[in-house]
């Protein structure tokens, strides 16, 4: 049985390419686009998304977000041959940079993340701890990203826009087809702006300035949950789309 989000895909793929789409590509947690393999890990307590980002070329690859269960990270990487090349993670919290440590054990991949949320990966295991878990510190960045920086591995390159707002140093990584968005933008909702560092304004700014200047086609796979994308989020989003009541 087919749910609503692979209703609508195949719908699209019916519409482009006139044809069924195969059941496996209804499989959230596997996705092809040209040259570029997507694999969704949902990992933790929190349920974070991690992205494994393959060239299909080189075999080269980048882990966004390894925020916990690194050996099952591990073995999505092997599944498809793949090498991790760089371990980028979109902000500090520890669901989504809480396997960074042992990712980086095995893989000596470096680790990239904004400078504003750097100082967040040697304070995991206190805020873990606030939370009732556990988690290691993660290794001080090899490279820290700043707005307009773009990152290669394989043929793939991924450009980082600052998107702060959920915390200080929140980033999103974009091609031509898909934006990696962490917690900023979610399928109808937004990041949360409660924590240290967070801020509405700030947060809203960010997607209406940065991310709603991407493509309406670009595919959003947010930190959890369902992924969705920038047109639809652009129209329908009730905290920042052009129907919330704020919006200016
Ligand atoms: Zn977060
Ligand atoms: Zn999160």
């Amino acid at each position: 049985m087919l749910d609503g989000r692979c209703l609508m895909l195949e719908n699209k793929w019916l519409k482009a390419h006139g044809t069924w789409l195969k059941v496996k590509d209804c499989d959230p947690g596997y996705h092809q686009e040209e040259n570029v393999i997507i694999k969704t890990l949902t990992v933790g307590p929190i349920m974070a998304n991690c992205f494994v980002v393959g060239c299909e070329e080189t075999l080269e690859s980048a882990v966004i977000d390894p925020g916990d269960e690194p050996d099952r990270i591990l073995q999505a990487l092997a599944e498809s041959n793949l090498t991790a090349k760089l371990i980028i993670n979109t902000h500090g919290h520890f669901d989504h940079v809480g396997a960074n440590k042992r990712l980086k054990e095995v893989t000596s991949a470096p680790i990239l993340i904004h400078p504003f949320d750097a100082p967040m990966l040697n304070q995991l295991a206190d805020s873990a701890a606030a939370w009732g878990m556990a988690a290691d510190n993660s290794p001080p960045p090899d490279r820290e990203l700043q707005d307009g920086d773009e990152v290669a591995f394989g043929k793939i390159i991924l450009k980082v826009l600052h998107t702060p707002g959920h915390t200080p140093g929140g980033i999103s990584l974009y091609t031509d087809h898909e934006v990696f968005v962490g917690d900023t933008l979610f399928a109808g909702s937004i990041g949360r702006t409660d924590f240290p560092g967070g801020s509405f304004e700030t947060l809203k700014e960010s997607i209406q300035q940065k991310l709603f200047a991407l493509s309406d086609d670009l595919k959003v796979y947010p930190g959890h949950n369902q992924a969705t994308t920038i047109g639809v989020e652009k129209r329908t989003n009730p905290f920042v789309g052009e129907q919330a009541s704020y919006f200016s």
